[in-house]
């Protein structure tokens, strides 16, 4: 979600109807993107997106169940959603789930469906959610939002994966554990979820986790001061009302307090072999208990600390999910508690200030 960074990658499009719209690419020149997230171009023919009034109804009317784009994903890439994808028969009986998630989010979460354009059912995808604004330029030569896209993988459908068992996988991935949802390593961390009857707690998770990056986005919080073009990419240090000051000293790097040995090995994306020995465990669970990054996701970069952080937050709070880390050693960590800790109130505060905002943006 880089929209303030996308400005130098523009370039004009004549619709051939409809209002003529710019265009914004998102798939080159990047830095600090993270897998699940995206601004993507408007399609040449696109028109301006107008918000429905009911953010429920828009679910039903956006439900898409697509083939896998297989050259994205043979590429490691976001599919390409620029143009128009084909809807199969079949993706209305998704909506139910996604309804049963919008009812149990606060009114400022619900307002977000009313900017989703399609929710694609992605039947594989390299990611397992993933949410792009859709950029454009208008008439005046502005950017402005125009909507946005929410994808799914078509394994958090259905009930055949809860959320600590998909969270457990991607624990594991940073130590070399299986590529597949659904097959533990006992002797790694063991994610448990306990979630109220009646949603899909994956896809609850998936749903605000991605919400959490369109909402980043459209309300700039995390602006930069200034930007260098360092050896290794775009190096950015940050203004102060940013969400990132909480714990990152530049788009690179957290501050030297929050930092801990193996915090740059966390791999949850195309690990190559290079995964965190099984004797780091204990010592990298209990620094980051200390810290102030919610899990080791969060502690991969700053836009996926509030993503994270956000997704544990309503899940938490909203959901009413029990949530707990357990080393192989025995030693168990209560999400709930590590969430409340002193050193974590700065980013609680903060993300309870975002969902009683009066004045939130979406795309
Ligand atoms: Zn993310």
């Amino acid at each position: 979600m880089k929209l303030h960074r996308l400005l130098v990658l523009f370039f004009l499009s004549l619709g051939a109807c409809g209002q003529p719209l710019g265009q914004v690419s998102n798939r080159q020149g990047l830095q600090n993107a993270t897998p699940d997230t995206g601004v993507q171009s408007s399609d040449k023919n696109t028109e301006y997106f107008v918000r429905p009034h009911d953010c429920r109804a828009q679910i039903a009317r956006a439900m898409c169940l697509v083939d896998t784009d297989q050259v994205a994903l043979a590429k490691n890439e976001l599919p390409d959603n620029s143009l128009p994808r084909v809807c199969l028969p079949g993706g209305a009986v998704y909506a139910s789930a996604f309804e049963a998630v919008h009812d149990r989010l606060p009114a400022a979460l619900q307002q977000m469906f009313c900017s989703i354009k399609k929710i694609y059912i992605e039947k594989d995808l390299y990611a397992s959610a993933y949410a792009e604004t859709d950029a454009a330029l208008d008439s005046n030569l502005e950017m402005r939002s125009n909507g946005a896209y929410l994808g799914v993988r078509l394994a958090a459908m259905g009930d055949q994966l809860s959320y600590g068992e998909w969270a457990t996988w991607k624990e594991q991935l940073s130590f070399g554990g299986s590529t597949l949802p659904g097959e533990p390593d006992a002797t790694l961390p063991i994610v448990r979820s306990v979630s109220p009857a009646g949603v899909n707690d994956l896809l609850y998770a998936h749903i605000v986790h991605e919400f959490a990056h369109l909402l980043d986005t459209a309300n700039h919080l995390n602006p930069y001061r200034d930007c260098s073009e360092e050896l290794g990419g775009r190096l950015c240090t940050f203004q102060s009302e940013a969400w990132a000051q909480l714990s990152w000293a530049n788009s690179r790097q957290p501050l030297a307090a929050f930092d801990f040995s193996g915090r740059e090995r966390f791999c949850f994306y195309a690990c190559e072999g290079s995964t965190l020995s099984n004797e780091s465990l204990d010592a990298v669970y209990a620094e980051l208990d200390q810290g102030n990054f919610i899990n080791s996701y969060a502690a991969t970069n700053f836009r996926e600390d509030f993503a994270s952080t956000f997704e544990i937050f309503m899940m938490i709070h909203y959901l009413g999910t029990r949530l707990e880390l357990v080393t192989p050693s025995g030693k168990v960590y209560d999400l709930a508690a590590h969430l409340q800790s002193p050193q974590m109130s700065e980013k609680y505060q903060y993300i309870k200030r975002i969902l009683a905002s009066q004045h939130l943006d979406y795309p």
